[in-house]
């Protein structure tokens, strides 16, 4: 076969050879004349466009445009061939494309020049981008959707590494913190937030977040804002990951400082209307106390008579003078007493809770009513179960109660006659520890029950009607629980009831 013969034929060999790894290209390849008619549309195009290349083939390539490109693309072929400088050729960019059912899309299209010596062809390679654009539409809803979760959260988020430094944080936690978000340290972290005595507490939550399975973790913190001021927060640790080097740290926080003040304020506000309480009902007893501290000086008064006497005599005898003084001893020790009692009860001060017997708790009560009970001609009967469980209480308070509804007890038998008597007694039943103060009295009158334990309600001329109130927010912030019955023979019976500890092994 002569040579040219065959260059002829290989160069037809090739050119079917290329037009049919064209026609097989996936991407969508057209190819057009300078006139911008289509010569070639490949099966890619074909999916793309949603024509057949016989619907296209010699027509206009602005067909497969929108407008406006579909009305200037001839004009931007004739703006090239007359020598301006190529916008979209030897360039990829992205454009919109017109599927036959006239639905507009996304597409990636790179042209380029194929120059012969006879023809002028330029061929566009096509990519449907329609897919990509919606997933990444999606993922910015979805990045948009948890930004926005992560911002307006009404707690405060933060994603640390595995040191607990934060790598970010939501705007309420930096609002919680007192900072605006340039003002943020890169050194900042759930650990070197903590004031000192949170320090370990912090750090041995992040060692085990890190280092268990679970890897989630609670504690509340006593955080610094930026101002130095403490921030009482729960800290919610959460690890995730699997693996060391990739795991990250999340935290969720809640600041409680204003329920920690206002509950201090109310513990202060509570301990401070007990103490009120304490000095009201010792105001009441004033009379009876004066008594029952009168009766020791006014001994101590006549025995000291009694020794000056003796000593003025010539012939004084030590021995005879000796007892007198043992005497003056003995009741200013029991004046001593009396007022040593009444200083513990009145004292303001923290309030304590220790294991305490209750038997004990009712006894020190009584005692501390002795003077009224014996001014009003109350018999007292105590009737207190052995061995009962002790109870974790504030003493001062349940004292309080106690002296309460004695009181209440003796003002209610005022008015009888004769055999004025109170009972007290105590008992267990289950977990709980019940105390019964009951009087012989009329019992409560019935218009007063529904709102007995309201303050200020008082059918006393000179009563403050907060006894009782106390009395129950006492036993309420004890766990317990105060009630009241009308005995079956008359009288009333105040009972409260109070969570139970460990057994008395005394
Ligand atoms: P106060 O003793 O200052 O009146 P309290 O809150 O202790 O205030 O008591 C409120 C009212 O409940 C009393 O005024 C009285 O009418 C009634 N009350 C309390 N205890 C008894 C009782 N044991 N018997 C009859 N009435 C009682």
């Amino acid at each position: 076969m002569p040579n040219d013969e065959s260059s002829k034929m290989n160069s037809k060999q090739s050119a079917a050879e290329f037009d049919a790894i064209i026609r097989a290209a996936v991407d969508g390849v057209i190819v057009i004349d300078e006139r911008g008619s289509i010569q070639l549309f490949n099966a890619g195009a074909e999916n793309i466009f949603g024509y057949h290349e016989h619907d296209v083939i010699g027509r206009n390539v602005s067909m497969l445009m929108p407008a406006p490109d579909r009305d200037r693309h001839d004009g931007y072929i004739a703006n090239y061939l007359s020598g301006c400088p190529p916008k979209i050729i030897g360039n990829g960019r992205e454009v919109s494309g017109m599927r036959r059912n006239g639905e507009i899309f996304p597409m990636e299209l790179t042209v380029g020049e194929a120059h012969t010596e006879e023809t002028h062809r330029f061929v566009g390679l096509i990519k449907d981008i329609t897919v990509r654009r919606e997933t990444e539409k999606a993922l910015q809803t979805s990045e948009l959707r948890y930004r926005t979760l992560f911002d307006r959260a009404p707690l405060g988020i933060f994603t640390a590494d595995r040191n607990g430094i934060f790598q970010s944080l939501n705007q309420i936690l930096i609002r919680m913190l007192g900072y605006v978000e340039s003002e943020l340290d890169p050194d900042m972290g759930c650990v070197s937030m903590c004031e000192d005595s949170s320090v370990s507490a912090a750090q041995s939550m992040l060692d085990f977040v890190r280092s268990s399975t679970e890897g989630s973790a609670f504690e509340r913190l006593h955080w610094k804002t930026k101002s130095g001021e403490r921030l009482v927060v729960d800290v919610h640790l959460t690890c995730v990951g699997q693996r060391e080097n990739q795991d990250f740290i999340i935290g969720h926080v809640t600041d409680r400082t204003r329920e920690v003040e206002a509950a201090a304020g109310l513990q202060l506000a509570q301990r401070r209307i007990a103490q009120a309480g304490r000095l009201t009902t010792l105001g009441e007893m004033a009379t009876a106390i004066a008594h029952e501290i009168n009766q020791p000086l006014t001994a101590i008064s006549t025995y000291a008579q009694a020794c000056r006497r003796l000593l003025d005599a010539d012939d004084s005898d030590p021995q005879v003078i000796r007892p007198a003084f043992d005497s003056i001893y003995e009741q200013s020790m029991r004046a001593g007493e009396v007022v040593r009692r009444i200083r513990g009860f009145v004292r303001d001060r923290e309030s304590t809770r220790r294991h305490e017997d209750i038997n004990d708790i009712v006894t020190s009560s009584v005692d501390l009513a002795a003077f009224e009970l014996r001014e009003s001609k109350v018999e007292t009967r105590l009737e207190l179960a052995p061995g009962l469980p002790r109870i974790l209480v504030d003493r001062i308070q349940i004292q309080q109660v106690c002296l309460n509804l004695i009181r209440n007890a003796i003002d209610a038998l005022a008015e009888k006659r004769s055999e004025r008597e109170i009972v007290l007694l105590t008992s267990t039943s289950e977990d709980r520890i019940q105390v019964s103060v009951a009087d012989n009295g009329d019992g409560i009158a019935e218009e007063l029950q529904p709102t007995l334990f309201q303050p200020f309600l008082t059918t006393k001329e000179h009563g403050m009607g907060l006894g009782l109130s106390i009395s129950q927010s006492i036993i309420d912030t004890h766990g317990g629980k105060l009630a009241y019955a009308n005995a079956e023979g008359g009288g009333a019976i105040f009972t409260f009831e109070l969570p139970a500890g460990e057994p008395n092994r005394e």
